[in-house]
């Protein structure tokens, strides 16, 4: 994937949970009475998000050194990002 798209969806599930949780906050100190179940199902669903969408910011900031892939100008042979000479022909890369 994408690491551009990796932090933005990551980033989105950050927001989404982090909403979540403040919902529960404010239901928690908030109201009184009402359905134990409901209040805590935006917790369930927040904390998880939170926890997947910090992962995924991680993983989207990390160096794609290795799953990034150069192509040759001369062959069009695919080689590794760091690459810095054509494995096929010898041309050098960008
Ligand atoms: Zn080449």
């Amino acid at each position: 994937m994408n690491n551009r798209v990796t932090r933005a969806a990551g980033g989105v599930l950050l927001l989404v949970g982090v909403f979540l949780l403040l919902v529960v906050l404010m239901e928690v100190f908030g109201t009184q009475g009402g359905s134990g179940l409901a209040k805590f199902w935006p917790l369930a669903v927040g904390l998880p998000l939170v926890v997947v969408g910090g992962w995924l910011l991680q993983r989207g900031v990390e160096p794609p050194s290795y799953s990034s892939t150069l192509v040759c100008p001369g062959c069009g042979r695919r080689s590794r990002g760091d690459a810095r000479f054509c494995a096929a022909c010898g041309a050098e890369l960008g």
